[in-house]
């Protein structure tokens, strides 16, 4: 456990709420700022660019230029390899800094932005500069008399729009495939946690990485983001965030010049859990630690739990006996396991969907209320609400927060009929010990990812993304190049 004195040195830290164009730290060309509080204590932790669209007009202007003198694309993949290599040791050596940011940001346990954040966000950089010089275009089979060349191309200028809740690992999760593969980038952080998303700019700089190819505006979302997605020199948008604003990236595309959209979206992820299924008691521990981490704001969070009626009562129990080893605490203290919401709006949000938990006729049996409202920060107990049908509000809506649902069902037909019926489709998990049921189940699941007996392993490896509402296109993995690279077909007379 860390023995760094995190309250001191927050106490001490002036963050930079300036943003980076065309490598330089920048006012906003009105000179508009927002304040930006820790939803730890509420304290003020300093004004921040909001930027506008001529901001944005700017950082994209740069972002092309940058592209089309061939500063970044045209260096060789392993020159981009050395750059990208240097970023992701800089992200590392700058670990305390960051992930003391994140924290004071968005409010998550110091333990897991030094523990998970950090260094997930550099693995990501890292690995994405080891593929980059080892991929390989293609020729197709074709009549002796030509010769077609199959090539991937970097696309240009890519908008990069991510959610408050991972703020660094959903930036690198853009960044990583976009500037390896040769593009520009100009990336909107949440207004909500714009802090980390600057310094990362900053290290690239400093890491080799060329002015313009990689470029901050923070800002709301109704004026950078939409400035950003219509503008009509990005040529794609990498968007994450809820399902909501999603829809708006299409129509945003749609109104200026179809760019490519991705969105990875909200969820509503089933955990089933079957009869045959002995160790209940590792399931209700895997089941909380993925719910309850990161204060329940993950998009993957196994927020309905599906368990069959015979096996139900025990299993409610552990999960009951589970949900107060999360009690909320303090997130500076590195012994926290549950910190903050990221606001106030935040903390009601979720307040709300507990008081519609127990309207509908659901069972609380952990938590249910606000905690340490003394600080002035925003904290929501861990919570356990079982007696809940799919209809219900708290079953079918994304709460992102500390709030899971328990419901029943009888057999194998209903658990897959409860687990499909929702708009969302991001993960899934089942758990059973027979070999057949988890792989017949696994495959009827529609999810974009589905574990087996398990849910906490995860890696840059594998793709991330959601079937129905929850997305298109596919984080992380070789994957993700699909989604910044064009395909050319050059034919060549021979
Ligand atoms: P959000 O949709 O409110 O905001 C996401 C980003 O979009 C922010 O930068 C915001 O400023 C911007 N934005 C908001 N309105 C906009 C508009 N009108 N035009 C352009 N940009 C706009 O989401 P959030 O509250 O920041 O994040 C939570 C959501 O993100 C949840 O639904 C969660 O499931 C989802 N999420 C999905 C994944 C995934 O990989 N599928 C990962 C993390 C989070």
């Amino acid at each position: 456990m860390s023995t760094i004195d995190w309250a001191a040195r927050a106490a001490d830290l002036r963050p930079d709420g300036r943003a980076l164009i065309d490598g330089r730290r920048v006012e906003a060309a009105d000179g508009q700022t927002f304040a930006k509080h820790s939803p730890i204590d509420n304290r003020l932790l300093g004004a921040v660019v909001r930027g506008q669209a001529a901001d944005i007009d700017a950082a994209v202007r740069a972002a092309r230029t940058a592209f089309d003198d061939r500063r970044w694309a045209g260096k060789a993949p392993a020159v981009r390899k050395k750059i990208l290599q240097r970023f992701s040791e800089k992200i590392l050596a700058a670990k305390e800094e960051l992930a003391l940011l994140e924290t004071l940001d968005m409010g998550k346990p110091i333990q897991y932005a030094l523990s998970v954040d950090v260094p997930s966000t550099a693995r990501c950089i890292a690995w994405y500069a080891e593929a980059v010089d080892k991929i390989y275009d293609e020729i197709a089979p074709t009549p002796d008399s030509a010769l077609a060349l199959i090539t991937r191309e970097a696309m240009g200028v890519i908008g990069a729009i991510v959610p408050w809740n991972y703020p660094m690992i959903m930036a690198a999760w853009k960044l990583g495939p976009a500037l390896a593969a040769g593009n520009s980038v100009v990336l909107k952080p949440s207004e909500k946690s714009p802090y980390t998303a600057l310094r990362l700019a900053e290290l690239a700089i400093e890491a080799g990485i060329p002015p313009g190819v990689f470029n901050v505006v923070p800002g709301f979302g109704h004026e950078a983001g939409e400035a950003l997605a219509l503008h009509m020199e990005v040529d794609a948008i990498g968007f994450t965030g809820s399902t909501r604003v999603g829809r708006r990236m299409l129509d945003y595309a749609g109104r200026s010049n179809l760019k490519r959209v991705y969105n990875e979206l909200g969820g509503k992820s089933a955990f089933l859990v079957f009869d045959d299924f002995k160790d209940l008691g590792r399931a209700a521990r895997t089941v909380a630690g993925s719910m309850f981490f990161n204060q329940g704001e993950s998009c993957n969070a196994p927020s309905r739990v599906l368990v069959h009626e015979s096996v139900a009562e025990e299993f409610v129990g552990l999960i009951a006996a589970e949900a107060p080893k999360y009690a909320p605490g303090d997130p500076l203290n590195p012994a926290t396991e549950l910190g903050a919401l990221v606001d106030e709006t935040q903390m009601k949000t979720v307040l709300g969907y507990i008081d519609a938990g127990h309207a509908d006729g659901g069972r609380c049996v952990a938590g249910g209320q606000r905690a340490r409202a003394e600080t002035g920060g925003f904290y929501v107990e861990p919570t356990v609400f079982d007696g809940i049908r799919n209809d219900m509000k708290i079953a079918r809506e994304e709460i992102f927060g500390p709030v899971m649902s328990i419901i029943r069902f009888k057999d194998e037909a209903e658990a897959l009929q409860l687990a499909n019926s929702s708009s969302y489709g991001l993960q899934a998990s089942v758990w059973s010990d027979n070999i057949n049921r988890a792989h017949r189940v696994a495959r009827a699941l529609r999810a974009g990812t589905v574990h087996v007996n398990q849910y906490d392993e995860d890696d840059i490896t594998v793709p991330f993304g959601g079937y129905k509402q929850s997305g298109n296109g596919r984080d992380k993995s070789l994957h993700a190049f699909d989604k910044y690279t064009e395909l050319k077909t050059t034919w060549i007379r021979i």
